[in-house]
C-alpha cells in the first residue's frame, strides 16, 4: 500500500486558471507536471504504483473554507466518482486568519476528516506567531493532523524572512505540545539557516514528507534531509503536479533501509491520519 501524503488537484473547472497563475509565481523556477486535474493525478499515480494520495487544498483566504470543505467531503462521500473515494483522503483547507476558525476546526472535525493544510507563505502567516497559538490549540484539541507547507517556497522569493523554518517549527511545537503535525518538504531544510533541523528530527514528534522538488533532487541538502530524518516518522509524498513520481520514488529507496519503505510509503501516514489502510493485494 503506497499512500503520498502530499497531493494537489483542482476542480475541473478551475484547474487550467489555478495551475495557470501558480505556474507564473514560480517565475521559471519551476513546472508543473501535470495538468492539475483529479483524472491527471490519477493517471500519475496509476503510472507510479501509488494507491492512494492526501489531498492538501489550501484556503488562500479565509472565505473558501466552505467551497474547501464541500469538495474535500464530494471527494470522501463519492460525489465525484468512486475512483476518487477510495484514492484520494481529504485534507480541509482552512485559513488561519478566519475569525470563525474554532468553530470550523470543530466542524471539520466532526465532519470526519482527519486534519488540515497549511501553507505559511500563500496564507500570509509566520508559523510561530504567538497570536496563533490558540489556532494551533484548536486544532489540537479537535484531534486534527496538521500538513504544513515548510521551507522556502519558490513562488515567494522575494519574502524578506522566512515563514516556517525548522526553527519556527520547533517553537511552534514547544508551545503548543501535542500538536500532530508534518513538516513538508522535508522538514523545510531549505530554509535551516538556524541550524535547528536535527533537534526538530530527533527532539520533537514532528513528521515530514518527502517532497522534494524535482531540481532538489540532487542536492546534498535535500538528500541529506530524507536521509537524516527518523523512519518511523518520514512519510513519503511528492507535491505532485510540482514534481514527478520516479524522481522521488528512487530518492526514497535509494537513500532509506529496505526495512523502513514500507512504513516511509504508506504505514506511517495510515498511522499519523488514523486512517485503516487495505493490505496490499500481492
Ligand atoms: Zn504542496
Amino acid at each position: 500500500m503506497t499512500i503520498d501524503f502530499h497531493v494537489h488537484f483542482f476542480p475541473d473547472a478551475i484547474a487550467p486558471r489555478a495551475m495557470a497563475s501558480m505556474t507564473e509565481k514560480l517565475g521559471g523556477r519551476a513546472f508543473p507536471v501535470g495538468d492539475g486535474t483529479a483524472a491527471g493525478l490519477l493517471a500519475a499515480m496509476d503510472a507510479a504504483g501509488v494507491d492512494i494520495g492526501v489531498l492538501c487544498p489550501v484556503a488562500t483566504r479565509p472565505g473558501q473554507f466552505d467551497t474547501l470543505l464541500r469538495v474535500s467531503l464530494a471527494i470522501r462521500d463519492g460525489a465525484l466518482g468512486p475512483a476518487l473515494a477510495r484514492r484520494i483522503v481529504p485534507l480541509a483547507g482552512i485559513h488561519p486568519a478566519d475569525p470563525s476558525a474554532e468553530a470550523r476546526l470543530r466542524a471539520i472535525a466532526d465532519a470526519g476528516l482527519k486534519g488540515v493544510k497549511l501553507h505559511p507563505y500563500y496564507q500570509g502567516f509566520t508559523l510561530d506567531d504567538p497570536s496563533l497559538h490558540r489556532f494551533f490549540c484548536a486544532v489540537r484539541d479537535c484531534g486534527l493532523a496538521v500538513q504544513c507547507h515548510c521551507g522556502a517556497d519558490l513562488g515567494f522569493v522575494d519574502e524578506p524572512e522566512a515563514r516556517c523554518s525548522p526553527k519556527r517549527i520547533w517553537n511552534l511545537l514547544k508551545a503548543v505540545p501535542g500538536l500532530r503535525f508534518c513538516a513538508a518538504h522535508a522538514g523545510g531544510w531549505s530554509e535551516d539557516k538556524e541550524g535547528f533541523f536535527d533537534r526538530l528530527a530527533f527532539d520533537t514528534d514532528c513528521r515530514a514528507d518527502t517532497a522534494v522538488l524535482e531540481q532538489d533532487v540532487p542536492k546534498p541538502a535535500a538528500r541529506r534531509a530524507v536521509r537524516a530524518w527518523p523512519a518511523e516518522k518520514l512519510l513519503f509524498g511528492t507535491d505532485f503536479p510540482w514534481a514527478p513520481y520516479a524522481p522521488v520514488m528512487d530518492m526514497v529507496r535509494e537513500l532509506r533501509a529496505p526495512g523502513e519503505l514500507e512504513g516511509v510509503f504508506g504505514a506511517n501516514a495510515a498511522a499519523f491520519l488514523g486512517i485503516d489502510v487495505p493490505e496490499a493485494a500481492d
